[in-house]
């Protein structure tokens, strides 16, 4: 029979990358394209007591459903983790969510309707676009450099769309460009967001990781007026797996997303959150993050050395001061995706992630997207340092 498929169903599409990145699994493959944490690194042996204590009977309750909006020791933590980065927060301005991912599909349910405009960045975060494109938005993309957002542009994007109604925003160590958005660029921002009225998805699952520079505020930390839309993420600070982040907004939008999440899906693990709340109020997470920061530091010092020695003039890279991703740029006409599926991948078994995914209208093809996290030094020096050769003769031919 015929499926009487909704309308919005022809904007959920498998991506094109997927088949590349499959390639990629291959462990011969020398893969810089998954964005992993790097799972050695997960504290594994305190989650396995916190969540042996908790599987016992007089802790059943961790197996019992709770309240929608998060468990209450969760909500605490994660309140005093804002309050200490500058966003002054009780549990009641928390709610929990399943990682980053789903505050991005609430956020647009709550503003998008079919045809409104979501500005972001040029590149910006597929998994951004995969979760707004079922609620039918058009996208406004925003010149990006290596200070973020070009707020002047942006300004020049809103004047040319009032139907837009959320600006999208991964201010610290972008996926995939790695940059950040600078301060004077964030105060613009939030200027011009007020002026027109839309509002801030400041997404900052990389924010715990910065190997260098100075920490900047979070666009919710600069908010006076209840314009911005926090989200954050457990995936990079303890594990993916976890399945756990946050939303932080005015009591106005906190209390619209409880109504939407609870629709969507009751309620995260209780399991789970007891697991960090435990975890979070028995070992010090700033310390176990002391401990991942330096191993990422290395990785992303490799990766660019290797870069800068090997790389063809013509070619450059964006230099993050967190996160776990690089971002190339080749010559216009450069086909990323074709040198990866003809060349690098069966001539080196290199692989990366092609850039013309992130792109929400214009697939410019002359990008790819480098992580650094979870290749062993010797093989990212090797494989780097393939593409480095690789490119040199190919671009070297044309
Ligand atoms: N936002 C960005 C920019 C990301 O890169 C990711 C994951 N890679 C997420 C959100 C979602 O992560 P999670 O749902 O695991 O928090």
């Amino acid at each position: 029979m015929t499926i009487p498929y909704a309308a919005r169903m022809a904007r959920v599409q498998p991506s094109a990358i997927r088949e590349l990145l499959r390639l990629g699994t291959d462990p011969e493959v020398i893969s810089f394209g998954g964005g992993y944490p790097d799972p050695s690194l997960f504290p594994v042996a305190e989650l396995a007591q916190v969540y042996a204590d908790l599987l016992t009977p007089e802790h059943a309750t961790a197996l019992q459903y709770t309240a929608s909006v998060g468990l209450p020791e969760l909500r605490s933590a994660v309140a005093a983790r804002l309050t200490a980065d500058g966003m002054p927060a009780g549990p009641d301005d928390v709610l929990i969510i399943q990682g980053g991912q789903q505050g991005l599909d609430l956020a647009g349910k709550l503003v998008i309707d079919a045809g409104d405009v979501v500005v972001t960045d040029n590149p910006t975060f597929l998994g951004a676009l995969i979760a707004f494109n079922p609620y039918e938005p058009r996208y406004a993309p925003v010149r990006t450099d290596v200070d973020g957002m070009d707020t002047d542009h942006l300004q020049q994007v809103l004047e040319a769309n009032p139907d837009t109604v959320m600006i999208y925003v991964v201010p610290d160590f972008a996926n995939p460009s790695g940059v950040t958005l600078s301060l004077p660029r964030r105060r613009r921002l939030l200027e011009l967001a007020e002026a027109y009225g839309v509002l801030v998805v400041e997404d900052t699952p990389y924010r715990p990781l910065r190997y260098s520079g100075e920490e900047l505020p979070t666009l919710k930390s600069l908010d006076t007026v209840g314009q911005v839309l926090h989200l954050g993420s457990f995936s990079k600070l303890l594990a993916p797996g976890l399945r756990l982040g946050w939303a932080h907004a005015s009591p106005e939008v906190l209390e619209r997303l409880a109504l939407l999440k609870l629709a969507a899906d009751t309620q995260n693990s209780t399991l789970n959150m007891a697991a960090t709340a435990g975890y979070l109020g028995r070992y010090d997470l700033d310390a176990h993050l002391a401990r991942v920061v330096p191993v990422y530091r290395h990785k992303r010092d490799l990766m660019l050395t290797t870069l800068a020695s090997t790389l063809p003039p013509g070619v450059q890279f964006t230099e993050p001061d967190g996160g776990l991703f690089t971002w190339l740029t080749f010559p216009p006409g450069f086909d990323a995706a074709a040198f990866m599926a003809q060349t690098l991948l069966p001539e080196a078994k290199v692989a990366y992630v092609p850039g013309a995914t992130f792109f929400p209208v214009d697939h410019e093809p002359n990008h790819a997207r480098l992580s650094f996290s979870g290749v062993p030094d010797d093989r990212l020096v090797h494989g780097v340092s393939e593409l480095g050769r690789l490119l040199t003769r190919t671009l070297g031919r044309t």
